[in-house]
């Protein structure tokens, strides 16, 4: 009689010294094989558990050997067979390295093709393979344990806030359009003719919606939809812990959502991250490193050297300072040492990212006496040289860069070239962990391109109270009640406390372009609630996807979501999205352009 595989009694990481002597039923995947030839064949079963050798002898299970010879990688068998001891052989790189299964019979549950690339802990095929075949990339080991520690933050960050007293709370993913600021994915209504649903961008108005509903504390593993020109560590649609609270001011959802990020730190690494987490004004971030979302694991902070660069004879500076613009420097420690060819590289590269050019100059030691060398050096006298060495806290053998612009861009080139010298440089201490809120963003932003005012969070914002008074007559001076969590330069998360009267609510609608009819049409299951008694209430939505990629070190959010889409948000496993049946289009009251027909026609 076959096996019974579903009487498993171990999987295959569990064996020890100690089992020695044990009956065993495994159940697996063919993970290697080797064939010595003589009378023994060795099989490395792996489930996800890890691995286990087989041993099959020829001489005392000779039908169990037979089988096994006709095993090939990836074949789905169980055996069963008694734990025997390695003797002298043990293998200290795997758990269970001091023993092996001597195999007495395999039952064969299924065979399989010989696999695209290797199940292997690295793999040399290109992504796009091993998301077509993303049920093999899954069964490598690195993905197990990228998926498992996924899970395991999931609960960790459940069991907090359920500790917490948070309700969890699914919400409509047939929904309206929630504004925040990426483009929606539609869904063609056929009972409705020529309307549509929109998936959620993020479940801001229900959960604000559960607060007006006396739910208090609210969070849901939810995910989100948006249409937007996909990055590296961006998914057409992505997991948020998001949450909301009655009640509360910033203070209190910044110390409840650390609590939460410390706790998921501490059960997945087993490291105490202090709270509470440093904050930053977002005006302080931009001066000093050009980012909102600084990585403080390294120094090199922007300077401000426009007094300075008045002193020198500098075209490109006294342009920028003409037309109002300002000048800032990055000292690189050590940098000294970059070849001309290496800083030409960089400067092609800061090109790329829209500077005119990247000044620089070395500071070096000269009989006792520290000077500027190189580029951009000659424009500068003594004085003008001492006051940028002493501004930049400069040593011989640094390497100072320049940007000079408007501020906006001057912050965008230097943050640039600070994050990517601290990466090439290797300036990035290992293990360091450096979490920060960024508070007190402005609520506006001036769009150039259309003319408009266009929020920062989302229009659901609460401005601080003593900026009110100015949200018409100044917006670009209004303060948002805002926060963003960070870690090691990337955004974690990000939330606001909300706006809770329906007045303010409706003038943020008509500062963003929208007639009070328009917004009713689009709000009016929020601006109808909030006339009927809302709390103050606050909340935030943290990345899943990041933080389990900070947390299992993996370079990108695409490995720890199961089954993720291209940067052309296209999934190559089931060829989503796809043409569909003419029929169905009709039920939907959908008709294709021509060209679009055409192209259909000829196939993708
Ligand atoms: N809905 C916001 C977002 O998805 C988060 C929040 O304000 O709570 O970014």
């Amino acid at each position: 009689m076959a096996i019974a595989y579903n009487k498993r009694t171990h999987d295959c990481g569990a064996l020890r010294a100690s089992d020695v002597g044990k009956e065993v039923i495994l159940a697996g995947w063919v993970n290697n094989y080797r064939d010595h030839g003589d009378n023994l064949v060795f099989i490395d079963l792996r489930d996800r558990g890890g691995l286990t050798q087989c041993r099959f002898n020829v001489d005392t299970d000779p039908d169990a050997t037979k089988l096994a010879r006709t095993l090939r990688k990836e074949d789905c068998i169980a055996v069963r067979g008694e734990v025997i001891s390695r003797g002298e052989n043990v293998n200290p790189k795997l758990p269970t390295g001091e023993i092996e299964v001597s195999v007495h019979e395999v039952n064969v549950l299924s065979k399989s093709l010989t696999p695209p690339f290797e199940v292997a802990e690295h793999v040399e095929a290109n992504e796009d393979l091993r998301l077509k075949y993303r049920f093999l990339d899954l069964r490598r080991p690195p993905m197990q344990r990228a998926i498992i520690t996924r899970h395991k933050v999931q609960q960790a960050f459940r069991n907090f806030y359920y500790n917490e007293g948070f309700i969890e709370v699914e919400t409509p993913i047939l929904t309206k359009s929630t504004p925040e600021g990426a483009r929606d994915y539609l869904v063609p209504s056929r009972v409705w003719p020529g309307e549509f649903y929109a998936l959620p961008q993020s479940p801001q108005l229900f959960k604000q919606l559960l607060m007006m509903s006396g739910f208090d504390r609210y969070m849901q593993i939810a995910r989100c939809f948006r249409d937007e020109d996909l990055r590296a560590d961006r998914q057409p649609e992505f997991t948020q812990v998001d949450l909301e609270m009655a009640f509360v001011d910033v203070d209190n959802v910044l110390d409840v959502v650390e609590r939460s990020l410390a706790y998921v730190w501490k059960q997945i690494l087993d490291i105490e991250i202090p709270t509470p987490f440093r904050r930053m004004r977002y005006d302080d971030a931009m001066r000093d490193y050009g980012s909102d979302k600084p990585d403080l694991r390294y120094g090199m902070k922007l300077i401000d050297v426009s007094e300075v660069a008045k002193k020198t004879d500098f075209k490109v500076f006294a342009d920028a300072l003409a037309r109002g613009g300002i000048i800032k420097a990055i000292c690189l420690p050590g940098g000294a040492d970059m070849t001309r060819k290496e800083t030409d590289g960089l400067t092609a590269e800061i090109q790329g990212v829209g500077a005119g050019g990247l000044p620089l100059c070395k500071v070096a030691s000269e009989n006792g006496e520290v000077v500027l060398q190189t580029g951009i050096a000659k424009f500068f006298g003594k004085e003008a040289a001492a006051e940028l060495v002493a501004a930049m806290d400069a040593k011989p053998g640094d390497l100072i860069f320049f940007a000079a612009g408007r501020f906006n861009d001057v912050c965008k080139h230097l943050n640039w070239l600070r994050t990517t010298l601290a990466e090439r440089r290797k300036l990035i201490p290992e293990g360091r962990w450096e979490f920060l809120w960024i508070v007190d963003m402005p609520a506006f932003e001036y769009d150039d391109e259309t003319g408009t005012w266009v929020f920062m969070h989302h229009p659901f914002t609460m401005p601080h109270d003593e900026d009110l008074d100015r949200l018409e007559s100044d917006p670009g001076s209004v303060r948002a009640k805002c926060y963003d969590a960070v870690l090691n330069g990337v955004e974690l998360g990000s939330g606001s406390i909300r706006i809770h009267r329906q007045d303010v609510q409706q003038r943020i609608f008509r500062m963003l372009g929208m007639t009070d009819e328009q917004a009713w049409a689009k709000f009016s299951h929020l601006l109808n609630a909030l006339q009927y008694g809302p709390p103050p209430h606050g909340g935030l939505a943290l990345g899943v996807d990041r933080i389990a990629m900070l947390l299992t070190g993996m370079n990108s959010i695409r490995d720890v979501i199961a089954f993720p889409k291209t940067q052309k948000a296209f999934c190559p496993l089931t060829e989503a999205p796809s043409a569909v049946d003419p029929k169905q289009l009709r039920e939907l009251h959908i008709d294709l352009a021509a060209e679009l027909k055409a192209k259909q026609q000829q196939g993708k």
